[in-house]
Protein backbone atom coordinates (compact mmCIF):
# COMPACT_ATOMS: atom_id res chain seq x y z
CA UNK A 1 0.00 0.00 0.00
CA UNK A 2 1.46 3.40 -0.92
CA UNK A 3 -0.07 6.65 -1.99
CA UNK A 4 1.99 8.94 -4.37
CA UNK A 5 1.84 12.74 -4.17
CA UNK A 6 2.73 13.03 -7.78
CA UNK A 7 3.20 16.22 -9.94
CA UNK A 8 1.44 16.84 -13.14
CA UNK A 9 3.68 19.48 -14.07
CA UNK A 10 2.35 22.93 -15.34
CA UNK A 11 -0.49 21.84 -18.19
CA UNK A 12 1.58 20.88 -21.63
CA UNK A 13 0.42 16.77 -20.99
CA UNK A 14 4.11 16.83 -22.55
CA UNK A 15 6.02 17.95 -19.67
CA UNK A 16 4.24 14.95 -17.29
CA UNK A 17 6.84 13.16 -16.01
CA UNK A 18 7.53 9.12 -17.50
CA UNK A 19 7.04 8.24 -13.65
CA UNK A 20 3.78 10.29 -13.18
CA UNK A 21 2.23 8.74 -16.43
CA UNK A 22 2.94 4.77 -15.30
CA UNK A 23 1.48 5.58 -11.95
CA UNK A 24 -1.57 6.95 -13.14
CA UNK A 25 -1.67 4.09 -15.79
CA UNK A 26 -1.46 1.88 -12.23
CA UNK A 27 -3.55 3.53 -9.75
CA UNK A 28 -6.51 2.51 -8.40
CA UNK A 29 -7.67 5.66 -6.89
CA UNK A 30 -6.59 9.00 -8.40
CA UNK A 31 -7.54 11.87 -6.36
CA UNK A 32 -6.96 14.55 -8.89
CA UNK A 33 -7.15 18.95 -8.71
CA UNK A 34 -8.14 21.42 -11.33
CA UNK A 35 -4.99 22.34 -12.75
CA UNK A 36 -3.42 19.18 -14.34
CA UNK A 37 -3.37 18.69 -17.70
CA UNK A 38 -6.06 18.16 -19.69
CA UNK A 39 -4.93 14.28 -21.08
CA UNK A 40 -3.94 13.52 -17.73
CA UNK A 41 -6.40 10.59 -16.69
CA UNK A 42 -6.56 9.51 -20.66
CA UNK A 43 -4.09 6.41 -19.33
CA UNK A 44 -5.90 5.84 -15.83
CA UNK A 45 -7.49 1.87 -15.99
CA UNK A 46 -11.10 2.17 -16.96
CA UNK A 47 -12.07 0.77 -13.47
CA UNK A 48 -9.83 3.45 -11.49
CA UNK A 49 -11.46 5.50 -8.67
CA UNK A 50 -11.44 9.61 -9.85
CA UNK A 51 -11.85 11.51 -7.32
CA UNK A 52 -11.91 15.62 -8.33
CA UNK A 53 -10.51 17.80 -5.28
CA UNK A 54 -10.54 20.93 -7.33
CA UNK A 55 -10.87 23.88 -5.21
CA UNK A 56 -12.65 26.25 -7.62
CA UNK A 57 -11.56 30.44 -7.29
CA UNK A 58 -14.17 31.35 -4.99
CA UNK A 59 -16.31 28.72 -5.42
CA UNK A 60 -17.33 25.68 -3.15
CA UNK A 61 -13.77 23.45 -2.52
CA UNK A 62 -13.08 20.64 -0.81
CA UNK A 63 -11.58 20.83 2.36
CA UNK A 64 -8.04 19.91 3.09
CA UNK A 65 -8.56 17.71 5.89
CA UNK A 66 -11.15 15.92 3.54
CA UNK A 67 -8.60 15.22 1.30
CA UNK A 68 -6.06 13.51 3.52
CA UNK A 69 -8.71 11.24 5.34
CA UNK A 70 -9.43 10.32 1.72
CA UNK A 71 -5.44 9.61 0.99
CA UNK A 72 -5.57 7.78 4.63
CA UNK A 73 -8.19 5.55 3.67
CA UNK A 74 -7.71 4.43 0.73
CA UNK A 75 -4.26 3.68 1.46
CA UNK A 76 -5.18 2.02 4.25
CA UNK A 77 -7.62 -0.14 2.75
CA UNK A 78 -4.53 -1.25 0.20
CA UNK A 79 -4.82 0.43 -2.71
CA UNK A 80 -2.55 2.35 -4.77
CA UNK A 81 -3.56 5.85 -4.48
CA UNK A 82 -2.12 8.58 -6.84
CA UNK A 83 -2.80 12.23 -5.59
CA UNK A 84 -2.45 14.15 -8.52
CA UNK A 85 -1.10 17.79 -8.71
CA UNK A 86 -0.60 20.66 -11.05
CA UNK A 87 3.17 21.63 -11.11
CA UNK A 88 4.72 20.04 -8.33
CA UNK A 89 3.46 18.94 -5.48
CA UNK A 90 5.47 20.51 -2.76
CA UNK A 91 5.70 23.90 -3.98
CA UNK A 92 2.41 25.76 -3.50
CA UNK A 93 0.94 22.46 -3.48
CA UNK A 94 0.01 21.65 -0.04
CA UNK A 95 1.95 18.28 -0.77
CA UNK A 96 4.10 18.80 2.57
CA UNK A 97 0.62 18.54 4.13
CA UNK A 98 -0.60 15.29 2.62
CA UNK A 99 2.49 14.20 3.61
CA UNK A 100 2.44 14.87 7.00
CA UNK A 101 -1.02 13.35 7.56
CA UNK A 102 0.13 10.14 5.92
CA UNK A 103 3.32 10.06 8.31
CA UNK A 104 1.02 10.11 11.54
CA UNK A 105 -1.32 7.61 9.92
CA UNK A 106 1.77 5.23 9.41
CA UNK A 107 1.09 4.83 5.82
CA UNK A 108 4.01 4.26 3.04
CA UNK A 109 4.21 7.34 0.89
CA UNK A 110 6.50 8.50 -1.96
CA UNK A 111 7.00 12.18 -3.31
CA UNK A 112 7.02 12.26 -7.53
CA UNK A 113 8.31 15.85 -8.50
CA UNK A 114 7.09 17.72 -11.32
CA UNK A 115 7.77 20.44 -13.11
CA UNK A 116 6.97 23.65 -11.72
CA UNK A 117 4.82 26.66 -13.37
CA UNK A 118 6.88 29.12 -11.88
CA UNK A 119 9.72 27.51 -13.95
CA UNK A 120 8.08 26.43 -16.80
CA UNK A 121 5.56 29.31 -17.11
CA UNK A 122 8.46 31.59 -17.91
CA UNK A 123 10.51 29.52 -20.26
CA UNK A 124 7.60 28.77 -22.06
CA UNK A 125 7.55 32.93 -22.35
CA UNK A 126 11.37 32.98 -22.76
CA UNK A 127 12.19 34.02 -19.52
CA UNK A 128 15.05 32.64 -17.64
CA UNK A 129 14.36 32.95 -14.28
CA UNK A 130 18.26 33.19 -13.18
CA UNK A 131 20.70 34.33 -15.90
CA UNK A 132 24.63 34.81 -15.93
CA UNK A 133 24.10 38.29 -16.35
CA UNK A 134 21.20 39.30 -14.47
CA UNK A 135 19.90 37.06 -11.73
CA UNK A 136 21.80 34.78 -9.37
CA UNK A 137 19.19 34.10 -7.57
CA UNK A 138 15.25 33.42 -7.44
CA UNK A 139 12.77 33.02 -4.71
CA UNK A 140 9.17 31.68 -5.55
CA UNK A 141 6.44 33.20 -3.49
CA UNK A 142 3.04 33.09 -3.09
CA UNK A 143 0.63 36.31 -3.50
CA UNK A 144 -2.47 34.93 -2.28
CA UNK A 145 -2.66 37.14 0.70
CA UNK A 146 -3.40 40.78 1.05
CA UNK A 147 0.31 42.13 1.73
CA UNK A 148 -1.25 45.10 3.16
CA UNK A 149 -2.44 43.07 6.10
CA UNK A 150 -0.32 43.01 9.12
CA UNK A 151 -0.79 39.49 9.82
CA UNK A 152 0.65 38.86 6.07
CA UNK A 153 3.12 36.31 6.72
CA UNK A 154 5.63 37.68 4.20
CA UNK A 155 8.05 40.25 4.98
CA UNK A 156 7.48 42.44 2.06
CA UNK A 157 10.04 44.58 2.85
CA UNK A 158 12.79 42.20 2.67
CA UNK A 159 11.26 40.74 -0.42
CA UNK A 160 11.99 43.99 -1.92
CA UNK A 161 15.43 43.96 -1.07
CA UNK A 162 16.29 40.34 -2.17
CA UNK A 163 19.09 40.52 -4.63
CA UNK A 164 17.56 38.27 -7.43
CA UNK A 165 14.10 37.80 -9.58
CA UNK A 166 11.04 37.04 -7.43
CA UNK A 167 8.69 34.73 -9.32
CA UNK A 168 4.77 34.91 -7.79
CA UNK A 169 2.69 32.42 -7.57
CA UNK A 170 -1.21 33.13 -7.32
CA UNK A 171 -0.74 36.72 -7.63
CA UNK A 172 -3.39 38.10 -9.74
CA UNK A 173 -5.69 39.35 -7.47
CA UNK A 174 -3.28 41.38 -5.07
CA UNK A 175 -1.12 42.34 -8.09
CA UNK A 176 -1.61 46.27 -7.40
CA UNK A 177 -0.77 45.73 -3.44
CA UNK A 178 1.96 43.78 -4.45
CA UNK A 179 4.11 45.62 -6.39
CA UNK A 180 3.42 49.08 -4.50
CA UNK A 181 4.95 47.02 -1.67
CA UNK A 182 7.50 46.30 -3.45
CA UNK A 183 8.46 49.65 -4.86
CA UNK A 184 7.80 51.06 -1.23
CA UNK A 185 10.45 48.80 0.21
CA UNK A 186 12.88 50.03 -2.45
CA UNK A 187 13.06 47.60 -5.60
CA UNK A 188 13.05 49.72 -8.58
CA UNK A 189 9.35 51.17 -10.25
CA UNK A 190 11.32 50.83 -13.71
CA UNK A 191 12.13 47.27 -12.87
CA UNK A 192 10.99 45.06 -15.71
CA UNK A 193 8.01 42.98 -14.82
CA UNK A 194 6.08 40.45 -16.73
CA UNK A 195 2.79 38.08 -16.26
CA UNK A 196 2.66 34.54 -18.04
CA UNK A 197 -1.24 33.44 -18.19
CA UNK A 198 -2.03 29.40 -18.37
CA UNK A 199 2.04 29.06 -19.38
CA UNK A 200 2.71 25.98 -21.27
CA UNK A 201 -0.84 25.91 -22.35
CA UNK A 202 -2.23 26.68 -26.26
CA UNK A 203 -4.31 29.79 -24.98
CA UNK A 204 -0.81 31.13 -22.85
CA UNK A 205 -0.47 34.73 -22.77
CA UNK A 206 2.06 36.81 -22.00
CA UNK A 207 2.16 40.53 -21.09
CA UNK A 208 5.11 42.93 -19.64
CA UNK A 209 5.77 45.74 -18.18
CA UNK A 210 7.35 47.24 -15.03
CA UNK A 211 6.63 46.98 -11.64
CA UNK A 212 4.91 50.32 -12.01
CA UNK A 213 2.73 49.34 -14.75
CA UNK A 214 2.47 45.67 -15.05
CA UNK A 215 -0.61 45.57 -12.24
CA UNK A 216 -2.12 48.13 -15.10
CA UNK A 217 -0.89 46.21 -18.25
CA UNK A 218 -2.08 42.87 -16.88
CA UNK A 219 -5.51 44.58 -16.03
CA UNK A 220 -6.31 45.84 -19.50
CA UNK A 221 -5.06 42.19 -21.10
CA UNK A 222 -7.41 40.66 -18.90
CA UNK A 223 -5.04 38.22 -17.04
CA UNK A 224 -6.58 36.09 -15.32
CA UNK A 225 -5.34 33.27 -12.46
CA UNK A 226 -3.64 30.88 -13.34
CA UNK A 227 -0.89 33.12 -14.04
CA UNK A 228 2.73 33.71 -12.60
CA UNK A 229 3.96 37.06 -12.09
CA UNK A 230 7.98 37.70 -12.83
CA UNK A 231 9.58 40.46 -11.19
CA UNK A 232 13.29 41.78 -12.05
CA UNK A 233 15.27 42.16 -15.04
CA UNK A 234 14.64 38.81 -16.85
CA UNK A 235 11.52 39.89 -17.47
CA UNK A 236 13.07 41.88 -19.85
CA UNK A 237 14.18 39.13 -22.19
CA UNK A 238 10.93 37.36 -22.60
CA UNK A 239 9.52 39.47 -26.11
CA UNK A 240 13.29 38.48 -27.47
CA UNK A 241 13.52 35.06 -26.26
CA UNK A 242 10.05 34.45 -27.04
CA UNK A 243 9.96 30.83 -28.93
CA UNK A 244 6.63 29.14 -28.37
CA UNK A 245 3.90 29.80 -31.23
CA UNK A 246 0.43 29.14 -30.77
CA UNK A 247 -1.02 25.84 -32.10
CA UNK A 248 -2.91 27.34 -35.30
CA UNK A 249 -6.14 25.91 -34.11
CA UNK A 250 -5.96 27.06 -30.53
CA UNK A 251 -9.50 28.07 -29.31
CA UNK A 252 -11.45 26.61 -31.42
CA UNK A 253 -13.80 23.64 -30.30
CA UNK A 254 -14.18 21.18 -32.90
CA UNK A 255 -16.90 18.15 -32.56
CA UNK A 256 -15.56 14.48 -33.35
CA UNK A 257 -18.74 12.36 -34.89
CA UNK A 258 -16.66 9.18 -35.42
CA UNK A 259 -17.21 5.83 -33.51
CA UNK A 260 -15.71 6.00 -30.16
CA UNK A 261 -13.61 3.20 -30.71
CA UNK A 262 -11.79 5.27 -33.32
CA UNK A 263 -12.11 8.65 -32.92
CA UNK A 264 -8.51 8.57 -30.78
CA UNK A 265 -6.77 9.45 -33.86
CA UNK A 266 -8.40 12.34 -35.21
CA UNK A 267 -9.05 13.77 -31.68
CA UNK A 268 -4.95 13.52 -30.78
CA UNK A 269 -4.07 14.97 -34.16
CA UNK A 270 -6.64 18.07 -33.56
CA UNK A 271 -5.61 18.23 -30.37
CA UNK A 272 -1.91 18.25 -31.05
CA UNK A 273 -3.14 21.57 -33.14
CA UNK A 274 -4.31 23.23 -30.20
CA UNK A 275 -8.02 22.58 -30.78
CA UNK A 276 -10.47 21.64 -27.54
CA UNK A 277 -12.18 18.76 -29.00
CA UNK A 278 -15.70 17.37 -27.99
CA UNK A 279 -16.17 13.49 -28.71
CA UNK A 280 -19.78 13.36 -30.02
CA UNK A 281 -19.64 9.76 -31.14
CA UNK A 282 -22.59 9.01 -33.19
CA UNK A 283 -22.10 5.62 -34.37
CA UNK A 284 -20.95 2.06 -33.81
CA UNK A 285 -19.75 -0.51 -35.25
CA UNK A 286 -21.39 -4.17 -34.56
CA UNK A 287 -19.68 -6.96 -36.15
CA UNK A 288 -22.20 -9.33 -38.29
CA UNK A 289 -21.97 -13.48 -37.01
CA UNK A 290 -21.41 -15.13 -39.69
CA UNK A 291 -18.96 -17.86 -41.51
CA UNK A 292 -14.92 -17.06 -42.79
CA UNK A 293 -15.00 -16.49 -46.74
CA UNK A 294 -13.51 -18.53 -48.46
CA UNK A 295 -10.95 -16.22 -50.17
CA UNK A 296 -9.34 -18.58 -52.81
CA UNK A 297 -12.74 -19.12 -54.58
CA UNK A 298 -12.08 -15.13 -55.31
CA UNK A 299 -9.32 -13.64 -57.77
CA UNK A 300 -10.26 -10.14 -56.19
CA UNK A 301 -10.95 -8.87 -52.96
CA UNK A 302 -12.45 -5.48 -52.06
CA UNK A 303 -11.51 -3.80 -48.48
CA UNK A 304 -13.72 -0.57 -48.01
CA UNK A 305 -12.38 0.40 -44.06
CA UNK A 306 -9.93 -0.52 -41.58
CA UNK A 307 -13.05 -2.18 -39.69
CA UNK A 308 -13.85 -4.28 -42.55
CA UNK A 309 -9.88 -5.92 -42.54
CA UNK A 310 -10.28 -5.98 -38.75
CA UNK A 311 -13.25 -7.77 -38.53
CA UNK A 312 -12.47 -10.17 -41.41
CA UNK A 313 -8.90 -10.91 -40.05
CA UNK A 314 -11.33 -11.63 -36.71
CA UNK A 315 -13.86 -14.13 -38.78
CA UNK A 316 -10.86 -16.24 -40.31
CA UNK A 317 -8.80 -16.52 -36.82
CA UNK A 318 -12.46 -17.63 -35.85
CA UNK A 319 -12.20 -20.70 -38.12
CA UNK A 320 -8.34 -21.51 -37.03
CA UNK A 321 -6.89 -19.67 -40.45
CA UNK A 322 -4.39 -16.77 -41.16
CA UNK A 323 -3.09 -14.13 -43.32
CA UNK A 324 -2.06 -17.68 -45.51
CA UNK A 325 -5.87 -17.46 -46.55
CA UNK A 326 -5.19 -14.20 -48.97
CA UNK A 327 -2.84 -16.06 -50.70
CA UNK A 328 -3.09 -16.02 -54.89
CA UNK A 329 -5.99 -13.28 -54.38
CA UNK A 330 -5.74 -9.36 -55.72
CA UNK A 331 -6.32 -7.22 -52.82
CA UNK A 332 -7.81 -3.93 -53.27
CA UNK A 333 -8.04 -1.75 -50.50
CA UNK A 334 -10.25 1.67 -50.70
CA UNK A 335 -7.75 4.17 -48.94
CA UNK A 336 -4.13 4.43 -46.58
CA UNK A 337 -6.30 3.70 -43.83
CA UNK A 338 -7.74 0.52 -44.79
CA UNK A 339 -3.96 -0.27 -46.61
CA UNK A 340 -2.79 0.54 -43.23
CA UNK A 341 -5.02 -1.92 -41.17
CA UNK A 342 -4.01 -4.42 -44.20
CA UNK A 343 0.22 -3.37 -43.68
CA UNK A 344 -0.34 -4.24 -40.25
CA UNK A 345 -1.25 -7.60 -40.91
CA UNK A 346 1.62 -8.18 -43.42
CA UNK A 347 -0.18 -7.55 -46.49
CA UNK A 348 0.59 -5.00 -49.23
CA UNK A 349 -2.48 -3.88 -51.10
CA UNK A 350 -2.46 -4.55 -54.90
CA UNK A 351 -4.54 -1.51 -55.94
CA UNK A 352 -5.17 1.85 -54.00
CA UNK A 353 -7.01 4.60 -55.94
CA UNK A 354 -5.88 8.07 -56.29
CA UNK A 355 -9.43 9.05 -55.18
CA UNK A 356 -10.47 6.78 -51.92
CA UNK A 357 -13.91 6.61 -52.57
CA UNK A 358 -15.65 3.75 -54.47
CA UNK A 359 -15.73 5.64 -57.80
CA UNK A 360 -12.12 6.08 -57.21
CA UNK A 361 -11.27 2.61 -56.99
CA UNK A 362 -13.03 1.75 -59.91
CA UNK A 363 -11.25 3.41 -62.14
CA UNK A 364 -7.88 2.69 -60.31
CA UNK A 365 -9.40 -1.50 -61.05
CA UNK A 366 -9.93 -0.51 -64.75
CA UNK A 367 -7.25 -2.85 -66.64
CA UNK A 368 -7.78 -5.13 -63.82
CA UNK A 369 -8.68 -8.28 -64.82
CA UNK A 370 -11.94 -9.44 -62.45
CA UNK A 371 -13.63 -12.56 -62.77
CA UNK A 372 -14.65 -13.45 -58.89
CA UNK A 373 -14.74 -10.25 -56.49
CA UNK A 374 -15.41 -10.56 -53.01
CA UNK A 375 -16.55 -7.33 -51.64
CA UNK A 376 -16.28 -7.15 -47.72
CA UNK A 377 -17.87 -4.43 -46.09
CA UNK A 378 -20.25 -2.96 -43.83
CA UNK A 379 -23.82 -4.28 -44.45
CA UNK A 380 -25.56 -1.18 -45.58
CA UNK A 381 -23.12 0.49 -48.02
CA UNK A 382 -23.41 2.06 -51.40
CA UNK A 383 -23.56 0.03 -54.56
CA UNK A 384 -21.56 0.84 -56.75
CA UNK A 385 -18.33 -1.31 -56.85
CA UNK A 386 -20.74 -4.25 -56.90
CA UNK A 387 -22.71 -3.17 -59.55
CA UNK A 388 -19.82 -1.62 -61.60
CA UNK A 389 -17.67 -4.95 -61.25
CA UNK A 390 -20.78 -7.01 -62.47
CA UNK A 391 -21.29 -4.70 -65.26
CA UNK A 392 -18.11 -5.62 -66.29
CA UNK A 393 -19.11 -9.51 -66.02
CA UNK A 394 -17.60 -10.65 -62.71
CA UNK A 395 -18.91 -12.44 -60.60
CA UNK A 396 -19.46 -10.39 -57.28
CA UNK A 397 -20.44 -11.83 -53.81
CA UNK A 398 -20.96 -9.04 -50.60
CA UNK A 399 -19.69 -9.83 -47.57
CA UNK A 400 -21.58 -7.59 -44.64
CA UNK A 401 -19.22 -7.62 -41.86
CA UNK A 402 -20.53 -5.12 -39.71
CA UNK A 403 -23.50 -2.97 -39.16
CA UNK A 404 -23.49 1.00 -37.99
CA UNK A 405 -25.85 1.61 -35.42
CA UNK A 406 -26.58 4.86 -33.60
CA UNK A 407 -24.54 5.53 -30.60
CA UNK A 408 -26.85 7.25 -27.92
CA UNK A 409 -25.30 10.60 -26.72
CA UNK A 410 -24.98 11.89 -23.22
CA UNK A 411 -26.90 15.05 -22.21
CA UNK A 412 -23.43 16.65 -21.80
CA UNK A 413 -22.12 15.69 -25.45
CA UNK A 414 -25.43 17.28 -26.95
CA UNK A 415 -24.98 20.41 -25.02
CA UNK A 416 -21.27 20.74 -26.38
CA UNK A 417 -22.69 20.46 -30.12
CA UNK A 418 -24.30 23.75 -29.60
CA UNK A 419 -20.88 25.38 -28.85
CA UNK A 420 -18.77 23.64 -31.91
CA UNK A 421 -17.10 25.83 -34.63
CA UNK A 422 -15.84 22.67 -36.36
CA UNK A 423 -18.32 19.66 -36.99
CA UNK A 424 -16.42 16.76 -38.19
CA UNK A 425 -18.08 13.99 -40.73
CA UNK A 426 -15.96 10.73 -41.49
CA UNK A 427 -18.51 9.03 -43.16
CA UNK A 428 -22.43 9.33 -44.56
CA UNK A 429 -23.37 7.48 -41.82
CA UNK A 430 -21.58 9.62 -38.92
CA UNK A 431 -23.55 12.45 -41.12
CA UNK A 432 -26.92 10.33 -40.63
CA UNK A 433 -26.75 9.72 -37.67
CA UNK A 434 -25.31 12.54 -35.64
CA UNK A 435 -27.69 14.25 -37.51
CA UNK A 436 -30.94 11.86 -36.22
CA UNK A 437 -29.31 12.67 -32.46
CA UNK A 438 -28.29 16.47 -32.42
CA UNK A 439 -29.05 18.25 -35.77
CA UNK A 440 -31.53 20.76 -33.75
CA UNK A 441 -28.78 22.12 -31.58
CA UNK A 442 -26.50 22.72 -34.56
CA UNK A 443 -25.76 26.33 -34.87
CA UNK A 444 -25.78 28.16 -38.11
CA UNK A 445 -22.68 29.41 -37.27
CA UNK A 446 -20.95 25.73 -37.02
CA UNK A 447 -18.84 24.96 -39.99
CA UNK A 448 -19.23 21.45 -41.03
CA UNK A 449 -16.75 19.62 -42.27
CA UNK A 450 -16.71 16.68 -44.59
CA UNK A 451 -14.18 13.61 -45.54
CA UNK A 452 -15.30 13.57 -49.48
CA UNK A 453 -18.04 13.86 -51.86
CA UNK A 454 -19.85 10.31 -50.76
CA UNK A 455 -20.06 12.47 -47.10
CA UNK A 456 -20.65 16.24 -48.56
CA UNK A 457 -24.16 14.09 -50.59
CA UNK A 458 -25.33 13.00 -47.88
CA UNK A 459 -24.96 16.48 -46.12
CA UNK A 460 -26.88 17.64 -48.87
CA UNK A 461 -29.59 15.26 -49.02
CA UNK A 462 -30.29 16.33 -45.32
CA UNK A 463 -30.48 19.96 -46.10
CA UNK A 464 -26.82 20.93 -45.62
CA UNK A 465 -23.87 22.36 -47.24
CA UNK A 466 -20.53 21.24 -46.28
CA UNK A 467 -18.38 24.20 -45.44
CA UNK A 468 -15.16 22.34 -45.88
CA UNK A 469 -14.49 19.33 -48.38
CA UNK A 470 -11.36 17.30 -48.38
CA UNK A 471 -9.52 16.85 -51.19
CA UNK A 472 -8.11 13.80 -49.85
CA UNK A 473 -10.48 11.15 -48.40
CA UNK A 474 -8.62 10.59 -45.44
CA UNK A 475 -8.31 11.44 -41.72
CA UNK A 476 -5.19 13.55 -42.78
CA UNK A 477 -6.64 15.23 -45.69
CA UNK A 478 -9.44 16.11 -43.19
CA UNK A 479 -7.37 17.79 -40.82
CA UNK A 480 -5.79 19.35 -43.49
CA UNK A 481 -9.00 20.38 -45.02
CA UNK A 482 -9.96 21.78 -41.70
CA UNK A 483 -6.49 23.40 -40.67
CA UNK A 484 -7.01 24.93 -44.37
CA UNK A 485 -10.38 26.75 -43.45
CA UNK A 486 -9.41 27.81 -39.97
CA UNK A 487 -6.08 29.62 -41.06
CA UNK A 488 -7.44 31.27 -44.01
CA UNK A 489 -8.56 35.16 -44.20
CA UNK A 490 -12.12 35.40 -43.43
N1 LIG B 1 1.97 23.18 -7.32
C1 LIG B 1 1.80 24.12 -8.40
C2 LIG B 1 1.33 25.47 -7.92
C3 LIG B 1 -0.03 25.47 -7.30
S1 LIG B 1 -0.58 27.04 -6.79
C4 LIG B 1 3.11 24.23 -9.18
O1 LIG B 1 4.13 23.75 -8.72
O2 LIG B 1 3.10 24.81 -10.26
C5 LIG B 1 -1.56 27.55 -8.17
C6 LIG B 1 -0.86 28.69 -8.87
O3 LIG B 1 0.14 28.17 -9.72
C7 LIG B 1 -1.75 29.48 -9.80
O4 LIG B 1 -2.50 30.45 -9.10
C8 LIG B 1 -0.73 30.12 -10.70
O5 LIG B 1 -0.10 31.20 -10.07
C9 LIG B 1 0.28 29.02 -10.83
N2 LIG B 1 0.06 28.23 -12.04
C10 LIG B 1 -0.29 26.94 -12.13
N3 LIG B 1 -0.34 26.55 -13.42
C11 LIG B 1 0.01 27.62 -14.16
C12 LIG B 1 0.17 27.86 -15.55
N4 LIG B 1 -0.03 26.91 -16.46
N5 LIG B 1 0.56 29.10 -15.96
C13 LIG B 1 0.78 30.07 -15.06
N6 LIG B 1 0.63 29.90 -13.74
C14 LIG B 1 0.26 28.69 -13.28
Amino acid sequence: MTVYLVGAGPGDPGLMSARALELIARADVIVYDRLIPATALDGARPDAELIYAGKEGGGPSVSQDDINRWLVEHGRAGREVVRLKGGDPFVFGRGGEEAEALVDAEIAFEIVPGITAGVAAPAYAGIPVTHRDAASAVAFLTGHEDPTKPESALDWAALAAFPGTLVVYMGVRQLPAITERLIAGGRPATEPAALVQRGTLPDQRAVAGTLETIAEVGREAGIKAPAIAIFGPVAALGPGLEWFRRPPLTGRRIAVTRARAQASGLAARLRALGASVVETPAIRIVPLAGDAPDLARYDLLCLTSPNGVRLLFDRLAAAGRDARAFAGVRIAAIGPGTARALAEHGITADVVPEKFVAEGLIEALKDVPVSRALIARAAEARDVLPDALRERGAEVDVLALYETVAEKLSGDELASVAAADYVTFTSSSTVRFFLDAAGPRLQTSTRLVSIGPVTSETLRERGLAPHVEAERHDIDGLVDALLADATSEP
